[in-house]
């Protein structure tokens, strides 16, 4: 089974989030719940997190379908000690305030080396990152993206997600999530059948499918191994809508969120009932 859906605006309350994912017709759906621009903002109140649940229950969407999203500002590998802090306090708020929804996955980007030191030493920097919050947090698992490597953001290659994986002590309590315009813009052309298949089984020898938790489907206004990172709406950008069919009729990405981040979201409620057309055909 598939759960396609978006990431929603939750402006006016988290609460609000479940309820817009229900009226375009989503089974998933992803948020920020904070202003994704701020370091920190006002904590979620008692009502909040019961509206937030309650949306949730009424429009039938679980905690494994829900895919937060953390704010851009926070880089869990930065070289300068201050910023660095900065960030994890940041992290360690979006973590908690996962727990207080009863959501179980928090997504992020894994962070960047900004040129000053070398990029073993910043994703050693980030599994540290991650190790800190896991220690402080209990039920929610750090859900690594995938980059296009646009200046100096680590997370392009699979090695990399394997690379901190790896020296994460808490196995059970970190995932990746796959985005496939960063993919292809990374450089692996999952637009032809034959790169779609070797991609995804190098990405299974390297990373491992245990470890996916969900999907971002977007389509790219860059080309191919471009490193640059520019979401277009499906069928519209360099991907194609093949990888789109062929992902949905792949049973290895069944029962996790796959979410929608296209640029136009107008046209989201249409890309959602194309996306399940496209199941068995
Ligand atoms: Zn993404
Ligand atoms: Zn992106």
């Amino acid at each position: 089974m598939k759960y396609v859906g978006a990431h929603v605006s939750a402006a006016g309350g988290v609460e609000n989030a479940p309820v817009n994912a229900h009226k375009i017709g989503a089974k998933a759906f992803a948020l920020f719940t904070k202003n994704q621009k701020q370091w920190f903002s006002k904590p979620l109140t008692e009502n909040n997190i019961n509206l937030f649940k309650k949306n949730c229950d009424k429009y039938e969407y679980e905690p494994k379908h829900i895919l937060p999203h953390d704010s851009y500002l926070i880089n869990l590998g930065n070289p300068v000690e201050e910023n660095l802090i900065k960030s994890r306090k940041s992290f360690l708020d979006e973590m908690q305030r996962c727990e207080l929804l009863g959501l179980e996955l928090l997504n992020f980007h894994p962070g960047s080396h900004l040129k000053q030191i070398s990029e073993e030493e910043c994703l050693k920097t980030i599994a540290e990152s991650i190790n800190i919050t896991l220690d402080k947090t209990k039920g929610v698992t750090a859900v690594i993206e995938n980059t296009a490597g646009q200046g100096s953001n680590l997370g392009y290659k699979f090695e990399h997600l394997s690379f901190i994986i790896d020296l994460v002590e808490d196995k059970s309590r970190v995932g990746v999530c796959i985005d496939t315009c960063h993919t292809f813009a990374a450089g692996y052309d999952i637009k032809t059948e034959k790169g779609y298949k070797d991609t995804f089984e190098e990405f299974d020898r390297i990373v491992g499918f245990n470890y996916l938790k969900g999907m971002h489907l977007n389509d790219s206004k860059k080309d191919l191994a471009t490193r640059v990172d520019r979401h277009d709406n499906l069928g519209k950008g360099f991907l194609g809508e093949e990888v789109f069919k062929r992902i949905m009729n792949d049973p290895r990405f069944d029962n996790m969120p796959l979410i929608l981040e296209t640029p136009d979201d107008n046209l989201w409620e249409e890309e959602i009932k194309w996306l399940y057309s496209q199941v068995g055909s």
